[in-house]
């Protein structure tokens, strides 16, 4: 039986606000460590905890992702996109995300499931990729792995390209948390907007569970919400 749970929605603005209200729940729970994650997808989230009257100075973050070699002063960083999308506007106790600029990555990674480890995340936010990725764990990641180093593929390039002066700029590594530590989140809430984002979708919801549909992993854990307007949704049964 399938467990996760579709809520359709008519644009990423409506889509911002259920997973806020989903958040909100949350926090009155007295719940208060959240798994944030950047991209085009969660910024109506971000809008909707920016203009709310919420404090979220009692609360710790820790971010999915970053690039390889660039630090939180370079304005495509991801420290930088959550700084500049929630943090200035809502201070955090504690934020984390991986240290692109780490020399020695192997032990950055080490460090960073550490942080994991003694922050266990109550609410993870995912966008996913157009090929299924959740994080930067791309097809073909073992569903075993904690944070590690990845060579993007074409395609993640291809779609980040967006936000850069030109492909080459593009950076082709990134450190990202595992699909093991996402898993233990104790509740997810992934959102998806545009036609972009239909195939991986019906593969997530429908397909078989599968590393190469990272996503597709979210069947096994008992608490998901799939946040998706019409065009997301436009492949699903
Ligand atoms: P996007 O990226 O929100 O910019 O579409 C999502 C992802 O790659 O996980």
């Amino acid at each position: 039986m399938r467990k996760m749970k579709v809520v359709k929605v008519t644009n990423a603005n409506e889509g911002g606000q259920k997973a806020f209200e989903l958040l909100k729940d949350c926090l009155a729970q007295g719940k208060k460590t959240f798994g944030l994650a950047t991209g085009g997808t969660p910024e109506t989230l971000y809008q909707e905890m920016v203009k709310s009257d919420l404090d979220f100075s009692d609360c710790v973050s820790v971010n999915l992702d970053e690039y390889v070699g660039l630090g939180g002063e370079n304005e495509q960083s991801y420290r930088y996109y959550m700084n500049d999308h929630l943090f200035n506007h809502k201070p955090f106790k504690e934020t984390f995300v991986p240290n692109g600029l780490a020399e020695d990555l192997v032990a950055e990674c080490a460090r960073y499931d550490e942080v994991i480890a003694t922050h266990p995340i109550d609410f993870q936010v995912l966008g996913i990729g157009e090929n299924g990725h959740i994080g930067f764990n791309e097809p073909g990641t073992s569903f075993d792995v904690t944070t590690h180093v990845v060579d993007l593929t074409p395609s993640t390039i291809s779609a980040n390209q967006r936000y850069f002066a030109s492909r080459e700029e593009v950076p082709t590594q990134a450190l990202s948390m595992g699909i093991k530590s996402i898993m233990q989140s104790k509740q997810i809430v992934l959102l998806a907007f545009g036609e972009k984002k239909a195939d991986a979708i019906k593969k997530m919801v429908e397909g078989p569970v599968t590393p190469d549909v990272p996503a597709s992993v979210l069947q096994n854990h008992p608490n998901v919400t799939v946040i998706v307007d019409k065009e997301a949704a436009s492949k699903l049964n």
